[in-house]
């Protein structure tokens, strides 16, 4: 769990995610009116997924001080 030092957010962040495996992969056109809501998503088939993330800002204070809580 990451947390904004300067607001206090627990919940949006940007950063960047890395990953790499073999995955089963499902997709929902009909989920256009929200940006933010899933339009894919995807399950890890096998135990040899590497992923990988780097939260660098709060989305909404734009603060670069974040913790993991
Ligand atoms: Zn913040």
């Amino acid at each position: 769990m990451y947390k904004c030092l300067k607001c206090g957010n627990t919940y949006k962040f940007i950063g960047t995610v890395k990953e790499k495996g073999n995955a089963f992969i499902y997709q929902n056109s009909d989920n256009k009116k929200d940006m933010d809501s899933l339009t894919w998503a995807f399950l890890t088939s096998d135990n040899r997924w590497k992923s990988s993330h780097n939260v660098s800002r709060c989305f909404y204070c734009k603060s670069t001080k974040i913790v993991q809580i």
